[in-house]
């Protein structure tokens, strides 16, 4: 008998849901355990507190005197709090988080105590930062790595540390993070969107993205999840027979919370309040087992530094509630994966969501303008979009029998659609008083109407305009928002630019006015953009092909999905946008290939482990069995055994064809793993683990799938997907 299964099975059945203490109101747990600028009034000097405040901003510098009080108030307030150590938080390129944590304190030998944290410690640090992936930019330049603060996301505490928010960057300057790029994007698209916001408001000054996410996970008994090595070792499973019942009936969306999942998350709702972390909604997700937490909107540096921190948070008290959380982006076979829809939109200085339509025509070219011109640069870079979602585990989904797919579109609903056809008419040049009336009245003025009632809902398309927003649906579960943010608002300031030259340019060399200006370049963006809007219905079933004809892109694995990184036309984007240097683009896509290698090869040692030690031999002793049944029948009946063994016989072939491919399957999987790792170039090594060797995943699996469905269930070493996905 399997006893780590079984002993999983009994720890994960006697517990019951932890109590958590629902004391405070939401109201009063708001952001306690943040330096924000409540705190910074108590704690800072009116002048510095400016000086901060402006730096937030406009990303204005902080002198050093400053930075010293400032660094003197945190620590007060953080002690306070009951900290005893700081830490610059921040982003390296594996995706996830890092810290260092230094006590605020040192003891000299004769027992007096140092202070160790002032404007300095604030400032900047060195960590050890050499085992972070810098796609060979530190060898390049200089082996130092340095993180500094980034005033615009709030320190905060975070048990008994006081958690820094901090860029991470070489001697040199070269971006070794995801935050330092994301920041830089930000930078850029408050330049442009503002620009062309001050066509319709001078009073505009200041324009931030903003980014609500959706966080989609599992959650798995933890002695379950940690009886399986594959669970363990790579996020996933990697064989498994699907249960009996999935997620067919429906019955698991929206339907009642289980109890223990249920004090996890209260308790979660909690620590997320404390730490600033707006959480609002909760609910079942479609397959067993999963759930969704979306918080309210933020600034988008913000909010993805609250995501960062959720996951973080989400991961230890799990623990503590004997859960472990599963963010892979495609954990079980045959039910839903998990996605990270990223909404977004830009809001003004004077509290104006760009994307939104107002009660003034004026309003409405305002929003048809950031919605065309998003339209656009989204067609212009709808590669480069894809490529900033592109990961080993989300190849699982985009690209695999799961919605979204690979190919970048966008959907608006058919009103809005209709509402861009009409503008495709527009006059060229001066527009008659008739057309302006006309447009003004039955155009464009009847947008807040249409988007009242838009009921739309596609859910094919990767990129949805939802009434305000837009929604990038592709995220995966585990990604660091920073990278498709980065991207989104890197590619949306470059063509908000270009339109400003365009409108510009017609107002002062053709003597059109700004609003006929500003129909004239829209009409030919409506024109040229039209392929990337995908409107529903009647592709569902060829939408590949046509997409094909639109000559967009269907780039289905991650080496492929990264090519475009560094294409000529990238790299003058990032440069002009000032987002990222050659150098950095080329570190970044080494960087991602190198992180899709090793998940690979990690994945396919598991897969042989799993299938050398565990499935093969549990096989072969339930064959053994049978062989014994069978000698005995013969024993007993003599040659009258063949009617009586048949079942028997027919088990014991079955099994020993199933181990007969499964050696040979997995076999030629670890010869590709020795051939692919003699590659020196990284990007054909990934192609050569995505080609040759991943590709063996789905029949190894298949194997061991079917011999799960002919062992004896009482032998059977692996938690079965019954058990982790039903056992609440
Ligand atoms: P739904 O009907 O899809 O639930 P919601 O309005 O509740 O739509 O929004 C879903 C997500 O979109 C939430 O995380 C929310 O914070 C986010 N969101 C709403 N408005 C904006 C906005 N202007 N910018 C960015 N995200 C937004
Ligand atoms: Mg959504």
């Amino acid at each position: 008998m399997s006893k780590q299964r079984f002993a999983a099975i009994a720890e994960s059945q006697r517990r019951s849901p932890l109590n958590v203490d629902e004391n405070g109101r939401r109201s009063e747990l708001y952001a306690e355990n943040v330096f924000n600028d409540e705190r910074m009034l108590q704690y800072l000097t009116i002048d510095a507190l400016d000086s901060v405040r402006n730096a937030i901003f406009s990303g204005s510098k902080i002198n050093r005197k400053v930075a010293d009080q400032v660094a003197e108030a945190m620590k007060a307030w953080a002690i306070s709090m009951g900290a005893t150590h700081y830490t610059h938080w921040f982003q390296p390129l594996t995706g996830a988080t890092a810290e260092k944590h230094d006590a605020f304190f040192d003891l000299l030998s004769d027992g007096r105590a140092l202070e160790k944290f002032g404007g300095a410690q604030l400032v900047q640090q060195e960590p050890d930062a050499s085992s972070f992936p810098s796609g060979g930019i530190r060898n390049t330049f200089e082996a130092r790595g340095y993180t500094a603060w980034d005033p615009t996301s709030p320190a905060f505490v975070y048990g008994t540390t006081l958690c820094i928010p901090t860029i991470f960057v070489s001697y040199t300057g070269e971006a070794l993070d995801n935050k330092t790029p994301l920041l830089r994007a930000l930078h850029a698209i408050d330049e442009a969107a503002t620009g062309v916001a001050k066509y319709f408001d001078k009073n505009v000054v200041k324009v931030n993205a903003t980014l609500g996410w959706e966080q989609e996970y599992f959650l798995i008994d933890r002695a379950l999840a940690n009886s399986r090595t594959d669970i363990s070792m790579t996020g996933r499973t990697l064989i498994g027979n699907s249960a009996a019942k999935g997620q067919q009936l429906d019955d698991h969306y929206f339907g009642v919370i289980p109890n223990r999942a249920i004090a996890f998350m209260k308790e979660l709702e909690k620590e997320c309040l404390l730490l600033g972390i707006p959480v609002k909604t909760r609910h079942n997700e479609v397959a067993p087992n999963q759930f969704e937490l979306a918080p309210v909107f933020e600034e988008a540096n913000l909010a993805v530094d609250h995501n960062l921190l959720l996951m973080d948070v989400m991961d230890k008290i799990a623990a503590k509630h004997n859960f472990k959380v599963l963010f892979h982006e495609k954990p079980f076979a045959g039910i839903n994966g998990s996605g990270k829809h990223n909404n977004w939109s830009l809001t003004t200085d004077t509290g104006v969501n760009l994307l939104s339509p107002g009660s003034t025509p004026m309003k409405n070219l305002q929003f048809l303008t950031f919605f065309v011109n998003t339209i656009k640069a989204v067609d212009n870079y709808e590669e480069l979009l894809r490529s900033s979602i592109a990961s080993a585990s989300n190849d699982h989904r985009l690209g695999a029998n799961e919605a979204p797919p690979a190919i970048i579109s966008i959907f608006i609903g058919k009103q809005l659609g209709n509402v861009l056809d009409e503008l495709e008419g527009v006059t060229k040049g001066k527009l008659s008083p008739e057309e302006k009336t006309e447009l003004k009245l039955n155009v464009v003025g009847k947008i807040p109407e249409i988007l009242l009632d838009n009921t739309d809902r596609n859910r094919t398309s990767p990129f949805a305009f939802t009434g305000n927003k837009f929604e990038m649906r592709g995220v995966g579960a585990k990604t660091n928002c920073a990278k498709p943010m980065t991207i989104l608002n890197t590619i949306v300031a470059k063509q908000l630019r270009d339109f400003k030259k365009e409108v510009d340019a017609l107002i002062d060399k053709k003597n059109l006015k700004k609003d006929e200006a500003v129909f004239n370049v829209l009409r030919e963006y409506i024109k040229t953009s039209k392929r990337i809007r995908f409107d529903g219905d009647g592709y569902s079933d060829n939408w590949e092909k046509e997409a094909k004809r639109r000559k967009l892109s269907n780039n289905k694995n991650t080496p492929q999905a990264l090519k475009v990184l560094t294409s000529e036309d990238s790299l003058s984007l990032f440069q002009t946008t000032g987002v990222l240097s050659e150098t950095e683009v080329k570190a970044r896509q080494e960087v991602e290939l190198e992180a899709y290698i090793m998940h690979v090869q990690i994945e396919a040692r598991v897969l042989k482990e799993l299938v050398y030690n565990q499935v093969v031999p549990t096989a072969v002793e339930y064959q053994s069995r049978l062989i014994k049944n069978v000698l005995g029948l013969k024993e007993i009946y003599g040659a009258a055994h063949t009617g009586l063994s048949d079942a028997p016989s027919s088990i014991i072939e079955q099994i020993g064809e199933n181990i007969a491919e499964l050696k040979k399957k997995t076999d030629a999987m670890a010869a590709a793993v020795v051939k692919a790792d003699k590659m020196a170039d990284t990007s054909k090594k990934a192609s050569a683990y995505c080609d040759n060797v991943l590709s063996y995943f789905e029949s190894i699996r298949e194997h061991c799938d079917l011999l799960e469905q002919l062992v004896d269930d009482r032998l059977w070493p692996l938690t079965k997907y019954r058990e982790l996905l039903f056992i609440r």
